[in-house]
Formats: structure tokens, sequence, C-alpha cells
């Protein structure tokens, strides 16, 4: 079971997106990609600005590398245009464009040592030796590898040779990066050091980049902002608090963290509020947000697992509120997540942060409990 994680920085101050004379660096305008009869993208609009770190995240298949690729110029749209820095690159060729790419699996050429392998594109370039020899240092020493030099890809770790692929994207000082999956072959934990580290890296060069990912805690980590696609569309774009605490359909509350959806019907509705009603909980569900809807429309509740608290005494307030049954913990070392069965049948995570080892809490299987959750800790979603 997967922990869902609240984003812990945000790199950006400014938020050039909010301010509407702030030009977009990189813009998509109805961006379609068909293979034959396949849709891979479908009239996608979106704009990314100077020095953001913007993640294109969705499923296996719902178009994220066929767009990276169209940015690369390795595919052409079928319509629509790509403009960088204002200019229309649809129909420039891949190396006359100010983009390189990084790959998923990092192609380093096993014979040549890791300077070689990051000077390899200025030779190709005819860059000066001197030069070459500066650009390669400053860029070794930037991702710490300059000890390493001299070794073969072979002989560095999965780390390390992460590294040195992501060093000789740099060294060219292109002004947009692309990055495939980037950190995908690196096990847990260099991970998750080597996504600070790679954030870390594109701030100190003030380059823009935009990285595609299935893993949405990578996303959250990392990003300005991100896109969400699915079967070739953005349905969703923000920050990643907006993602995670204001998803628009029950595919992104679903495909982000995790959440408890509880459907129901709308019963009443006013600007600051919604009382819904629903036969999930054998009750009503207060949120203290207006919806859109009319009042009788089927809705769903979002309600991520670290919003409920869980109670051993029936609590005053009974909006909101819900008895049950410990039925399964997974204990997650920091955190456990309960699963507690309703009377009506139906299921709900609660996460509760282990403050005390795990052998002091007094809640366990077959205990009877009541849950809550604040009126602000709903999402209504009609979609
Ligand atoms: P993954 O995370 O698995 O890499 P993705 O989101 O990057 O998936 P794409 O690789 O962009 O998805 O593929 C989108 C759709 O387009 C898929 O249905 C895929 O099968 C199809 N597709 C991609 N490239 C081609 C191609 N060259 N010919 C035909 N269909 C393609």
């Amino acid at each position: 079971m997967s922990k869902s994680k609240i984003p812990f920085y945000k790199k950006v101050q400014e938020q050039p997106w909010l301010n509407p004379r702030e030009k977009p660096y990189i813009h998509l305008e109805n961006i379609s990609k068909y293979f034959g009869d396949v849709a891979a993208v479908k009239n996608v609009n979106l704009s990314i600005y100077k020095s953001e770190f913007f993640s294109l995240l969705g499923p296996s298949g719902c178009g994220k590398t066929t767009l990276l690729r169209m940015l690369a110029g390795f595919e052409r749209p079928t319509t629509g245009r790509i403009y960088i820095e204002g200019i229309d690159m649809t129909d420039v060729p891949p190396y006359d464009r100010p983009v390189n790419m990084m790959f998923q699996s990092y192609a380093l050429f096993p014979h040549m040592n890791v300077e070689e392998n990051i000077g390899f594109g200025l030779r190709q370039d005819g860059v000066p030796k001197n030069e070459i020899k500066n650009r390669v240092d400053q860029i070794l020493e930037l991702v710490k590898m300059s000890e390493l030099g001299k070794r073969k890809p072979h002989q560095l770790s999965g780390g390390q040779r992460q590294r040195v692929a992501l060093a000789r994207s740099l060294v060219k000082r292109p002004k947009l990066l692309l990055l495939d999956e980037p950190l995908a072959a690196l096990d847990r934990k260099l991970r998750e050091h080597t996504q600070f580290e790679l954030v870390n890296i594109q701030e100190k060069v003030d380059i823009t980049s935009l990285m595609v990912t299935h893993d949405q805690e990578e996303a959250m980590t990392m990003s300005t902002r991100i896109a969400v696609m699915s079967e070739g569309q953005i349905v969703q774009t923000g920050t990643p608090t907006e993602i995670y605490e204001f998803p628009h359909t029950k595919f992104i509350a679903d495909f982000i963290g995790t959440a408890n959806m509880f459907e129901g019907v709308l019963v009443e509705e006013e600007p600051d509020h919604a009382l819904i009603h629903s036969e999930e909980i054998d009750g009503d569900l207060y949120i203290n947000h207006g919806v859109s809807v009319p009042i009788g429309s089927h809705v769903w509740v979002a309600v991520r697992p670290e919003k409920i608290t869980i109670h051993k005494n029936e609590p005053k307030e009974k909006r909101n509120c819900a008895k049950g049954i410990v039925v399964e913990i997974a204990y997650l070392g920091d955190v456990s997540i309960y699963h507690l069965r309703l009377e009506t049948g139906k299921i709900i995570m609660a996460t509760v942060t282990n403050f005390n080892r795990i052998t002091d809490q007094e809640m366990t299987w077959d205990d009877e409990v009541y849950l809550s959750w604040k009126p602000s800790s709903g999402v209504v979603l009609v979609t």
C-alpha cells in the first residue's frame, strides 16, 4: 500500500502562471497526435513558464511521452502549433531546437569514460578542446562527480550513471530540459535523494524542465506545477497542493494519493456550504464550500485518509461522523493506515501518525470506533 504524501516544498515563490502579463516560455496550442486510428494526444493547450519544473503525470498510455517527443521534435503533431519563447517550432528539426532530452535509459557510451561521455555532444558541435574541458569540469562539480571523471559507465552505480546522463544533458546548456521518467531505474531511497538533487541542480543552472512520470509522489515532490493526463487529454493543471487538495474529478482524486469516496445526493446548497446525504454512511456530509449543480444531483465527496480522525467515544457532532469496526491495520512505520468497516458495509481508510510506538497504541482489530472529519476536509465532485 502506498502512502499519500503532501508536497513538502514549493520552489517558485512568485507564480508566473497567475500573472496575465507574463509570457509563457512554452506554449502548446491545440496539439493532437494520431497514430493511424489511435488518438495519442487530443487537443492539448498548455503554457509553461521560464524556470518551472513542470510534470506531465498520468497512467501508462495516456500520451505523456508522445507530448514530450513532439516538444523535442521527434514526432510531428497531427494538428496544432508548438511555440518556444514565442517562436513557432512546429516545423523545426530536433537539432535546431533549444531543447535537450534525457531518456529513460541513460544510453551512456560504454567504451567512453565519464568525461568523454559528457563532452561528446560538445565535440560533435566542434567546441574547442579547452572550452570542452572547462565546461565538463564545471558540470562534473555540479553533479558531484569530479572524482569519477575517468571511470567507465560499468564502474559506476545506477545513481552515478544517472548523474552522468544528467550532466551530459546540461553541458550543452539547453534552454529546455525534457526528462522522460529520469529516475525510473533507481531504487526507492536513491530515487528520493536524487529527486532533491535534480531540483537543486535545475535551480542552480536556471533551466526550464518538463518531466514525464507516472509516479505521483515524484511529481508532487519535484514540480512547480503538474498537468494530469488521461486518455490523451489534460484533465487538470495546478500546483501539487491544488491537485491534491482540490481535485476536479473522481479520477484525479483517486489517481493522486488515496481518497475515500462517498456517493450521495445533494440536499442543500448555499454559497458557503453544501449538505450531501449518503446512504453509504447512513448520514449527512457537511462541506464548507458551495457547489455548482442543482439540489438532487448525484455527487461524490472525496475525503483523504489523513483528514479522518478516529475516536473511542461518540463525538457530539453527528454530521461528518460514522461508526465502524477496525478490520485492518497497515503499519508503515511513521503512520498506520486503519481500514474501518461501517455498519453499511462501506470500508473507510484513516491514517494515524505513530507518535508512540505501535505497541503503546490503544486501538486494535475488531474495536468499535467513531470516525469524524471537518467540513473543510471534503471536496464535492460531480464527475
Ligand atoms: P507510458 O507511461 O507507458 O510510457 P505514455 O503515457 O507515455 O505511456 P504514450 O507512449 O505517449 O503514453 O502513448 C500514448 C498512446 O499512443 C498509446 O495508446 C500508445 O500505444 C500509442 N502510441 C505511441 N506511440 C505510437 C506509435 N509510434 N505508433 C502507434 N501508436 C503509438
